[in-house]
């Protein structure tokens, strides 16, 4: 045929990862009547497979021969997306794999992703992949001492927004609706969090000439995965950190501290329009404040303009590198501070006459926990590909 001639270009070769338990369970339909479908109308070679336990989609990803496949498109939440891009970067072969796009057709309750790209309507998120037209995806790591990285495309917290979202997952069954119960209940009972965050400035390599050997080490092109310059960092005892690193407002605890590389941070929660995926910078926002009035405002009017950054209740950083010591006033890092504090025994007595807990907090990262200690964020820019409309 003229195709086997090499007339026309071979159609391009999809593995979709369905997981039939995201959001409300409504992936495997829309996969049925919408995605499979339209793809299979188009010419596109497509092959599905479910998902069948937690974490499956990071062993599928880790093991998919890379010759067969041109695009892996979840069908779910961002959840199963995370575990794609982790499964990926775990390969020895990570830097052929990470070149292999991905995409989302949202079908969980968190669909940060695909809110971000405007592809929340299953048509429209099928209708990009069709057209396969791919944009470069930043991508951050986190590391922690002794641990395996995570790569998150998506988002870090720690504090009231990250407690909410992990604590959200109680009320699954409310699908996106769950997000705003949570956050409620998380702003009524506000916590402090107490720690120190240093942070590297954005594209530190230009601005800044390293005087610092430690700083820029050799590249290694056959490295197991994208390499950490700053891995020393996570030695507990180093308490402070050469420049151009610097500790941000030398504040005792926060409230609330949150990276993210979309402008949305859930289908109903639009964060901020001044955030890029493909810019190569991180944006940091936190705050310290722990009057309800002045956090609940901003969370009920701004949640869905973008505004609520303007509005100036978080402090915007922009940054190419975070690490993060969660620990109590003056102690950092030490093993205790990782045991919830018992709210009585808070030594900061305006915290206990304002009634506010201290507490070390949950770290999240894309919605998963993971334990609250010392933490080194870097960002890898483009370090991925995803299909966007
Ligand atoms: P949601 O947005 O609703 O959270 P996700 O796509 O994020 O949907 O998936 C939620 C979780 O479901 C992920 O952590 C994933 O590991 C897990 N998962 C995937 N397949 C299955 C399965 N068959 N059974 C149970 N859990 C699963
Ligand atoms: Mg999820």
């Amino acid at each position: 045929t003229a195709r086997d001639l090499g007339a026309f270009p071979k159609p391009r070769r999809i593995l979709l990862l369905v997981n039939p338990n995201g959001g409300v369970g409504k992936a495997k339909r829309i996969s049925d009547t919408v995605v499979k479908p339209m793809l299979q109308h188009s010419g596109l070679t497509v092959k599905e497979q479910y998902t069948e336990y937690g974490r499956h989609a990071v062993d599928i990803a880790a093991k998919v021969d890379l010759d067969e496949i041109d695009s892996l498109v979840v069908v779910s939440g961002d959840g199963v997306l995370h575990e794609v891009i982790n499964g990926l970067l775990s390969r020895p072969n990570w830097d052929r794999a990470r070149k292999t796009s991905i995409g989302i057709v949202p079908a969980g309750s968190g669909n940060a992703i695909a809110a971000s790209l405007g592809t929340i309507n299953s048509f429209v998120a099928t209708l990009t992949v069709i057209r396969g037209e791919t944009s470069k995806l930043d991508i951050f790591s986190l590391s922690q001492l002794n641990k395996p990285r995570i790569y998150s495309m998506l988002s870090f917290g720690w504090g009231m927004m990250a407690d909410a979202d992990i604590e959200s997952d109680k009320y699954r069954w409310l699908g996106p609706l769950r997000f705003d119960v949570a956050g409620f209940i998380r702003l009524v009972r506000l916590r402090r969090y107490p720690g120190k965050v240093y942070i590297l400035p954005p594209k530190y390599e230009q601005q800044t000439p390293s005087t610092n050997e430690q700083l820029t080490p050799p590249q290694s092109p056959n490295a197991r995965e994208p390499e950490s310059r700053f891995k020393h960092l996570l030695d507990s005892k180093i308490k402070e950190l050469p420049t151009p690193w610097s500790l941000i407002p030398n504040m005792p605890y926060y409230s609330m501290l949150l990276l993210l590389n979309c402008p949305n941070m859930g289908e109903t929660i639009f964060f901020s329009n001044t955030v890029r995926f493909n810019d190569g910078i991180m944006r940091l926002w936190y705050s310290c404040e722990t009057r309800f009035m002045k956090i609940f405002m901003p969370f009920v009017f701004d949640q869905q303009n973008g505004k609520m950054v303007e509005r100036g209740l978080m402090q915007d950083l922009e940054c190419g590198g975070i690490l993060i010591v969660p620990g109590v006033e003056g102690k950092p890092d030490e093993p205790s501070t990782h045991k919830i504090i018992d709210p009585d025994s808070v030594t900061s007595q305006s915290a206990k006459a304002q009634n506010i807990y201290q507490k070390p907090g949950l770290f999240d990262v894309d919605g998963e926990v993971m334990p609250t200690a010392r933490t080194l964020i870097e960002i890898h820019p483009s370090l991925m590909n995803i299909l966007v409309p």
